[in-house]
Parts: C-alpha cells; structure tokens; sequence
C-alpha cells in the first residue's frame, strides 16, 4: 500500500501543470473503469491521479450536422448513446459504446478513457477510426491534434506525453449515403475482451449501388488497434457486390498480425477478421441506404 495524491482541477490549464509537474509518476482519471482496476492490481503506479470529470471541456457533447460530433474526454458512454441526435448520427459509435462491460459499467467508463488506456481489444477505437476520427489533446505546449488511427503506439502506451491529457474526440459530420457497423467476437454473451473485432464505414452514390470510399479497422489482432487502409481502399469506386465485399475481408485479414493466447489461436483470429468485415460492410450498407 502506498498512498496516491488526488486532485480534481477544473480547468485544463490547472490539469496540465499538476500532469506535467509529476511527470511519468501523474495519470489522469475518468471513469477508472481501467485505472482504477489496475492501481488496485499493482499493473500501474501512480503518485497522483488527477480526476478530469470536472473540467468543463471535457464533459462536452455536442453535436452539429455541420461540424460534426464533439465527445469531451470525461464523457461517459451513457451520455452517447442516449442522446438521440447522436445515436442516429453515429450507430457505428453507438454499436461499440453499447458493448463496453456492462450497463454499471457504461455509467462511467469514457470513449476517452478506451483510447488513452489503448488496449488492443479496445472496443471504441475501430469505429473511431473508421469515422475518421480526431483526438484534441493539450499540454504544456499548446494544444494538437491526431488521427486516431495514429493515437496508439503499443499495447497500452500512445502518443500522449508526460503533462498531455487527451481533451476530446471529433468525428466529421455524416456524409450522405454514409453507414457504420462495429462488430466484436466473445465466446460469451457479453463482459468478455474482444477476441477479435472489425469497425466499417462506408459512403455509397446517390443510388446507393456503388462504394464512394470506405474505411475499416481491426481490434485484438495486433499490438494497437489496425487501420486496413487497403481493405477500405479496395472498396472505393466499386460496385456494391459480393466481390468486392470479399476482396476488402481478405486485405483485412492480410492487415491483421495477431499472436495465440488464452482467448484465440492466429488462424482462429484471422478467420474472425474476414466474418466480421463482412458482417460490418453488411450492416454499414444497410444503414447508408436507410434499409
Ligand atoms: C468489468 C469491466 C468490463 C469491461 N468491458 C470492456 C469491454 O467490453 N470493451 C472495452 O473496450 N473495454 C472494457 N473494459 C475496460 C474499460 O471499461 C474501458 O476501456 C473504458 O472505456 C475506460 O474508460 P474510463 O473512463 O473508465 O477510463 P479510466 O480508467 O479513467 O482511464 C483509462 C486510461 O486512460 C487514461 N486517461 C483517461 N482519461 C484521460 C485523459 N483525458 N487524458 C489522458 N489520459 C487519460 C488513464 O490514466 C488510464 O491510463 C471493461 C472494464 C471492466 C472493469
């Protein structure tokens, strides 16, 4: 047992000084879904967690059919997917903040939380880089931004550096014509890791018989979550078919690196990628065409 110091600032100006002046020893704390299981498990130290759910900016939620979706950092997953004009915006977001643990944990645990913790298996982060999402992050240089598809660097580490907190996530308006799908594959019904999991995002032509472009990102099949940049680029220009439906499943899995472990083999994993792009791509054009 050692004791940890807490503080709940509420600014992002106070946040940062307090991160930046502890350096490596500092973690910032939103729901703990995560932290908190793992300071108690000895996984992570820490000499001072700074709890950011009272910093205004991270607690936004705003959405703009013109702008686009705003999730502040602290936001937890029921916020998202019982406000409705973002539900019916972002049902691919929607799928995977559905799915984190369970309805106690969803009360607390943060889409923020799920990238800057950058499991592997994190649920939230395929569907957030098939909708192109953008993290914000501020530190005691300013503030910059990222693709979320470049937010993770290993398992459980990121491109955050000591004194940067993550701020929020912006995902572009909806495109016409557009439609997500996040599917994950557990042996159990649910409260399990992902063995394996796909995020798509499509947009059709006005006749909703042709790809515009795509993008799909796997979970549980690497050391970070992968974007398959060929597998949605395949898609681009190409008649809504079978095929080419197939096509993009086997670039996803050429795309996925997963090892053997306690909840899948390699072939088992690999295998997986190509049911759930299918699936997904599925689903996703069902949704851009309204069906
Ligand atoms: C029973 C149970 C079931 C779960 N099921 C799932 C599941 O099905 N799918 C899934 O993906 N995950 C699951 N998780 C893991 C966890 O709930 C999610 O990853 C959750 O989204 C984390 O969010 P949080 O707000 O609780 O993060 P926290 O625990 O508060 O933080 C997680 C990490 O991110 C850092 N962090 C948090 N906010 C910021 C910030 N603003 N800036 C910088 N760093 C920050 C923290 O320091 C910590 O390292 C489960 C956890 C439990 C306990």
């Amino acid at each position: 047992m050692h004791a940890i110091d807490y503080i709940a600032p509420k600014t992002i100006k106070e946040a940062v000084d307090a991160m930046a002046a502890r350096g490596e020893q500092a973690r910032a704390l939103a729901g703990g879904t995560d932290l908190l299981v793992q300071l108690r498990g000895g996984r992570r130290t820490s000499e001072l967690v700074v709890d950011v759910k009272d910093i205004p900016e991270l607690n936004e939620l705003s959405y703009d059919p013109r702008k686009g979706l705003t999730i502040g950092a602290a936001v937890p997953c029921y916020r998202i997917y019982q406000d409705q004009a973002v539900a019916s915006a972002y049902p691919g977001l929607i799928d995977a903040a559905t799915l984190i643990g369970s309805i106690q944990i969803q009360g607390r645990a943060s889409i923020g939380g799920n990238l800057c913790n950058s499991a592997p298996s994190a649920d939230a982060i395929p569907p957030i880089i098939a909708l192109e999402g953008v993290a914000n992050i501020a530190g005691p240089r300013g503030t910059r931004q990222v693709a979320v598809e470049e937010f993770c660097t290993g398992p459980g580490r990121n491109v955050l550096q000591p004194g940067e907190i993550l701020v929020s996530i912006h995902l572009p308006p909806p495109r016409a014509h557009s439609g997500a799908s996040y599917l994950r594959f557990i042996p159990r019904n649910e409260m399990d890791i992902a063995v394996a999991g796909v995020g798509s995002s499509i947009v059709l032509d006005g006749s909703g018989q042709n790809f515009v472009s795509a993008r799909i990102a796997l979970a549980s099949v690497a050391p970070t979550p992968v974007f398959s940049r060929a597998a949605g680029e395949s898609l681009a220009g190409k008649p809504v078919s079978e095929e080419a439906i197939e096509e993009a499943a086997q670039k996803a899995m050429a795309d996925a690196r997963p090892i053997d472990d306690m909840r899948g083999t390699i072939r088992q994993r690999v295998h997986l990628v190509g049911v759930l792009t299918r699936r997904t791509l599925n689903n996703a054009i069902k949704r851009a065409r309204g069906e």
